[in-house]
């Protein structure tokens, strides 16, 4: 198979500048890096090809040789003594193209491709009230999470000398090929446990308790994922996983929830809603006073403004309403029956349909 041209390659024209023909190659080896392409054969020649291009194109000895005789001028192979280059030799050019760690960083690890280990995710449930969920809330929670163990010691694995991963070299078609996988032994994480207290597990681990405190925004809903960086597991040699708070709505007995407002059912009496009174109502906050019009129709609905749960997205707050009942009694005394039958038959006791307040959908309609 005949080889590619070099600038062909990289994408680059042959007057290209040394910074372009080094940008040109960061993108490829970013493209095609086997840590973001692993088993895929073709990213990885790819890769050992853009790297082949990028040794010649950047050293001016072997660029002038190659502008002027092509691949001949090369040996044919690049110069790299017959097997074309290796694993080793791309990533240890990591460090002039990348700037030291910006390579290492961008995969969370060192050049040869290691990763930063992460402990696992933890999940709680948290249930919350709508008082709670109105104005926010500062919670204690307790979890059992795996921790690193005191007086523990790790000493630098053997089997991957501390780099977390194991290469092996393969023979192929195409000449030897090194892979990268994660190491057996440590599991990625560079050490092992050298001495630990009994309590611990073969990794150092134990389990420990802790009660975590965590500030509960107003207006999380049912469902919804706090997450607590660093809160879940540990692992030894790597970065604590995450713990998430999944957020539970306990049932609540006098207050609905009906998106950012609270709904609140009021009983009143039939006298009560002729004369007019003055009533208390529970709120989110705590009680107030509300005024009952005299004339007041079941089904009529108040709105007392801010009173109702905070946006998770904002500083408002959404309305508590009060739905009006008109409570019709169900026993009488002697007495009681007298007093109303003595009404019964007043033009101002018969119902006019006309004055009737609004169905309780067409009020909420009206409201939102
Ligand atoms: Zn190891």
């Amino acid at each position: 198979m005949a080889k590619r041209d070099y600038y062909e390659i990289l994408g680059v024209s042959k007057s290209a500048s040394a910074d372009e023909i080094k940008k040109a190659y960061r993108k490829l080896a970013i493209q095609y890096h086997p840590d973001k392409n692993p088993d895929n054969p073709e990213a990885e020649e790819k890769f050992k090809e853009a790297a082949e291009a990028y040794e010649v194109l950047s050293n001016p000895d072997k660029k002038a040789r190659y502008d002027q005789f092509g691949h001949q001028g090369l040996g044919g192979n690049g110069g790299f003594g017959g097997g074309g280059m290796n694993m080793e030799d791309i990533f240890s050019q990591f460090g002039d193209i990348f700037g030291g760690g910006g390579f290492g960083s961008f995969f969370g690890g060192g050049g040869g491709g290691r990763r930063t280990k992460k402990g696992t995710n933890l999940r709680v449930k948290l249930k919350l009230n709508l008082q709670e969920i109105a104005n926010g809330v500062e919670k204690k929670i307790k979890v059992k999470r795996h921790v690193v163990a005191p007086g523990v010691t790790f000493k630098t694995c053997s089997a991957c000398q501390g780099t977390g991963q194991v290469k092996k070299v393969v023979n192929t078609m195409l000449g030897q090929m090194v892979s990268a996988s994660t190491c057996a032994v440590c599991g990625g994480a560079g050490q092992i446990v050298d001495k630990k207290p009994a309590d611990a597990d073969s990794r150092g681990l134990i389990i420990k308790e802790e009660v975590i405190s965590i500030n509960i925004p107003g207006g999380v809903g049912e469902g919804m994922q706090l997450s607590m960086s660093g809160k879940g597991n540990e692992t030894p040699g790597g970065i604590p996983g995450d713990l998430l708070i999944v957020i539970e709505e306990a049932e609540e007995g006098i207050f609905q929830r009906e998106g950012n407002n609270v709904i609140y059912d009021l009983h009143i009496s039939f006298i009560q809603a002729a004369l007019g009174d003055s009533v208390e109502v529970p709120t989110i906050d705590g009680k107030v006073k509300i005024k009952i019009d005299a004339g007041t129709q079941s089904g009529k609905m108040l709105r007392l403004k801010g009173k109702g749960i905070k946006d998770i997205n904002g500083y408002s707050r959404g309305d508590q309403l009060i739905m009006v009942n008109v409570w019709t009694p169900t026993q009488l005394s002697k007495e009681e029956r007298a007093t109303l039958e003595r009404l019964k038959d007043s033009e101002n006791f018969k119902p006019d349909p006309g004055k009737q307040e609004k169905s309780f959908f067409d009020k909420m309609k009206e409201f939102f």
